[in-house]
Formats: C-alpha cells, sequence, structure tokens
C-alpha cells in the first residue's frame, strides 16, 4: 500500500509522471536545502528504528521528575536543568551507544571514571567520596550512604547538580557551567533549548508525535530518500517530499524550540525544529511562515508552522521551479554534527496514528 490516500489519486498521478526517473537518475523535482551547518550531512538509517524508545520510558517519567525535584530541593539547582541535561545525556548514549555503555538506571548521564574520581586520581573508580574531592573528581555521594558511585541516580544527579550550583543559577552561569561541563556550543545550545521545553510545560512526557499536513487534507507522498538530486550540484535527497498544493498548514510534528527559519537558495523558506530526542526536523519550499513562529519558540505537535509552497531554487522568493510540496527531512545531533536518515517510516506512523486517534475521537496532535 504504497501511498496514503485515496482522495491523493490525482496527485499521486501528477507525482509519479513528474518523479518517474528519481530513483534511477537524478531528479528534476527539488532537493532540498540545508542549513550550511547540515552540508556535510551523509546518509545514515540505521539509527531510524530506535528514534522512539520514549514510549518505553514513559512509566519512568514519574521517578525521573520525583528525582529531579528531590535533588532540587537539596541543591537548588531548578529540576528543568536537571531533566535538560539528563535527556541530552541519554541521546548521546543514543548516538554513541558502544563509548556510553552504562548499568540500566533512571538517570541517563553518563560519566568517565577518571571524571568521576579525578582526572590525578590513581584509582580511575574510586568511590570513597573524600579521595575523590582530594583529587578535584567530580563524583560525589547524594544517597548518603558514604559511597560515591557513577552508577548510583542518586548520586549521579547530586553530583552534577552540585557542579552547576557553583556556577549561580542564572541563565547566564547555566550556561557557562554546561560550556565548560562539555566545552561544546551545540551541547549548550540544546540543553537550554531542553530545559526551556520543560519549563514551559512543567512535565518530562513531551513525545507525542503529529503528521506534518492536515490529514484531511489532499496529499501523496512516497519513499524517496537517497535519490540523487541535480540542482545545485550532487546531492543525494535527504528527506521525504509530501506534495500538496499550495497554502495546505505545514505542521509541527514534535514539541520543540524553533532552531531555524528563513531563506537558503536550495529550500527556500524554510524553518528547524529541534525535539527532545534531539531530531532537528526540516521543512522546505514553505510559500510562508505562520507569523507568530519565532526563532527560539516553543511548537507543539500538529501547530501550524507555515504553509505548502514551491519556494527556492534561487534568490529569496524564488518559486515555482518545480510543483508545490514540503520536504520534510530529520537529522539526529550526534554532539558534533547533524546527520539525516529516512523519515518516511516515522511519517507513515505518524499519518497511521494519528488516523486511528481521528477516529476514535482522540484529537492527537493538536495538543496543548
Ligand atoms: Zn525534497
Amino acid at each position: 500500500m504504497p501511498y496514503p490516500t485515496r482522495t491523493a489519486r490525482a496527485v499521486r498521478l501528477l507525482s509519479l509522471l513528474l518523479c518517474a526517473t528519481t530513483l534511477t537518475t537524478a531528479c528534476p523535482l527539488p532537493a532540498h536545502a540545508f542549513a550550511n551547518h547540515l552540508q556535510s550531512s551523509s546518509a545514515r538509517s540505521s539509527l531510524t528504528a530506535n528514534v522512539d524508545a520514549s514510549h518505553a520510558q514513559s512509566s519512568s517519567y514519574t521517578s525521573r521528575l520525583a528525582l529531579y525535584h528531590s535533588i532540587e530541593a537539596l541543591t537548588g539547582v531548578p529540576w528543568y536543568r536537571l531533566a535538560a541535561i539528563d535527556q541530552y545525556e541519554r541521546t548521546l548514549t543514543v548516538a554513541h551507544p558502544r563509548d556510553r555503555k552504562h548499568a540500566e538506571r533512571i538517570i541517563g548521564i553518563f560519566i568517565t571514571g577518571p571524571v568521576w574520581s579525578g582526572l590525578m586520581n590513581p584509582d580511575s573508580e574510586d568511590q570513597n567520596p573524600r579521595s575523590i574531592e582530594l583529587f578535584s573528581g567530580l563524583g560525589q555521594d547524594g544517597s548518603g550512604d558514604g559511597i560515591a558511585d557513577r552508577n548510583n541516580d542518586k548520586d549521579l544527579l547530586f553530583s552534577i547538580a552540585s557542579y552547576l550550583g557553583k556556577y549561580g543559577n542564572n541563565e547566564d552561569e547555566f550556561g557557562i557551567a554546561v560550556w565548560e561541563y562539555y566545552h561544546n556550543s551545540r551541547a549548550v545550545q540544546r540543553v537550554q533549548q531542553f530545559a526551556k521545553l520543560y519549563r514551559t510545560y512543567g512535565k518530562l512526557d513531551l513525545v507525542s508525535q503529529a503528521f506534518p499536513l492536515p490529514l484531511g487534507s489532499i496529499y501523496s507522498y512516497r519513499s524517496t530518500w537517497g535519490s540523487r538530486r541535480s540542482w545545485g550540484g550532487y546531492r543525494i535527497h535527504e528527506g521525504t517530499d509530501l506534495f500538496a498544493g499550495y497554502g495546505v498548514p505545514v505542521r509541527s510534528t514534535c514539541y520543540g524550540v524553533v532552531e531555524m527559519k528563513g531563506w537558503n537558495p536550495f529550500g527556500g523558506w524554510r524553518i528547524g525544529i529541534r525535539d527532545l530526542n534531539n531530531r532537528y526536523h526540516y521543512y522546505a519550499h514553505l510559500s510562508g511562515f505562520d507569523k507568530t513562529v519565532h526563532n527560539g519558540d516553543i511548537v507543539t505537535p500538529g501547530q501550524t508552522v507555515g504553509w505548502v509552497g514551491s519556494s527556492g531554487y534561487g534568490k529569496p522568493g524564488t518559486q515555482g521551479k518545480f510543483p508545490p510540496h514540503l520536504h520534510y527531512g530529520i537529522y539526529r545531533d550526534n554532539g558534533w554534527a547533524d546527520w539525516s536518515f529516512d523519515p518516511y517510516p516515522l511519517l507513515r506512523q505518524w499519518e497511521q496514528t494519528e488516523r486511528k486517534a481521528l477516529k476514535t475521537g482522540k484529537t492527537k496532535g493538536t495538543s496543548s
């Protein structure tokens, strides 16, 4: 069943005619565009499957939140900042599972032995809070058992909170603390984005998703990830093209923070949104943006961020060089760069979930 709707037959035929050669030759249809920092992205689809381990996590949200609150009470570091670092660390583990192997626990923060015990400490697995302190290690005893265990939830979170607390609790001081910890501006941006999401909603369960186009509209899409493109030099197609008419609303697929918005010669008017799984959702060729959506703003699944168009392939304002459609791509941040993976399986999944929810009367995807 390669196509989503019966009503999309006309659009479907059109897109088939226009893009019949997509899989084997350079397709005349748009590619997409990416922000400059994404230009080096390469094809890597193997990460697609585990993107929503979040479902399995939902039962642990309550215990996680309780732990954040208890450490906030002890250290004065706001829970949403602890949650943000914890979540960022979790996404690093997804990206680097071999380097960050650790026992199953509530907290996802990973600290190496030398950092925990102190770089000059001859015992890199030291658990004695006093000797760790002597060697300026990060590890502390947060559980009160006299042991600083880098695999104990309370010890881990308390140690990180104590570290953050030393810098102070205003936004700038927090940013400096995170910078000093990771020495990576991308990490600082992510942690601040996550903290904003958690603070805004006051909860951890922010993983519901929506299909990028209203299910009631006429649209058509198929898997075209990885096909070659010709405009603007050799590139591969890092996304899925969803064909629809001008002006069909383009909706955020996730809870996220608007990270980029504006013109790019490839993607035309495009917008990029970062979610809590450290995925960057990229929407291109829009005819315009919703005026209420700005850089740094928070968006919810199903919220309109712009409209389908045919902008791109030229200087700002260029449009009509190809049929109107939404180019949708997803990139995963591995800590240093964004890597694209095929959004098609997720699109099918979100579409089906939302269709089922609509049938049963629930209005998923329009949550607030
Ligand atoms: Zn495309």
